[in-house]
């Protein structure tokens, strides 16, 4: 199986070393012409989305991957991809892929509050380390999202058909129940 890494800024090796310990190939994009090959999954990572929203229009690779996304391509988005996914801001006027329907405020614990640790739970995983990097967290979603995870009532996980998005960073604690279970939605396809 072929999981395609956006390498363009921000937390991608650590996604593409859990990747690859669980025997999936790995593949970077980080121009247009890589998106010319095929993939099974698409995993967008954490970072700062500014940068990466900019970097994707810059490099023409935005609406070839928004298409992907949008025919059913398996994505998984950690905070700054979360961002990337997300239909509405609720404090930023600017928007990305609007393929998931949920409102996500961004740097929405505050600046001092912005890093922390919590063990969550998390739907059909159970207890996570859940490590926030000045997270987003998800506001409301609309139907047919499920939620995965809460935190102090805030969510800060969902699936929505080809999508997963998360508010913290899986990809930092060693723990790769979460990859694996995308691996595993991918395989059943
Ligand atoms: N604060 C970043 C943003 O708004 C997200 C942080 C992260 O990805 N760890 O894009």
């Amino acid at each position: 199986m072929k999981i395609a890494v956006l390498a363009l800024q921000g937390a991608f090796l650590e996604h593409e070393k859990m990747l690859r310990n669980l025997g999936a190939e790995v593949v970077e994009l980080r121009k247009k012409e890589d998106l010319e090959q095929d993939f099974d999954g698409l995993v967008l990572p954490g970072g700062e989305s500014t940068v990466q929203g900019k970097l994707l229009e810059e490099l023409a690779m935005f609406d070839i991957l928004q298409q992907k996304i949008r025919q059913g391509l398996p994505v998984l988005a950690t905070c700054a991809g979360l961002i990337l996914l997300a239909e509405e801001l609720s404090n930023d006027d600017k928007r990305y892929f609007r393929t998931l329907p949920v409102t996500v405020r961004r740097n929405a614990y505050g600046r001092q509050l912005g890093s922390f640790f919590y063990q969550g739970e998390i739907a059909g995983i159970g207890s996570f380390p859940m490590e926030f990097i000045r997270a987003p967290y998800i506001e409301s979603v609309k139907d047919g999202v499920s939620v995965l995870a809460e935190v102090e009532e805030r969510i800060v996980a969902v699936q929505y058909k080809n999508q997963i998005g998360l508010s913290f960073h899986p990809e930092v604690t060693g723990d790769c129940r979460i990859h694996e279970y995308f691996l595993k939605t991918i395989k059943k396809e």
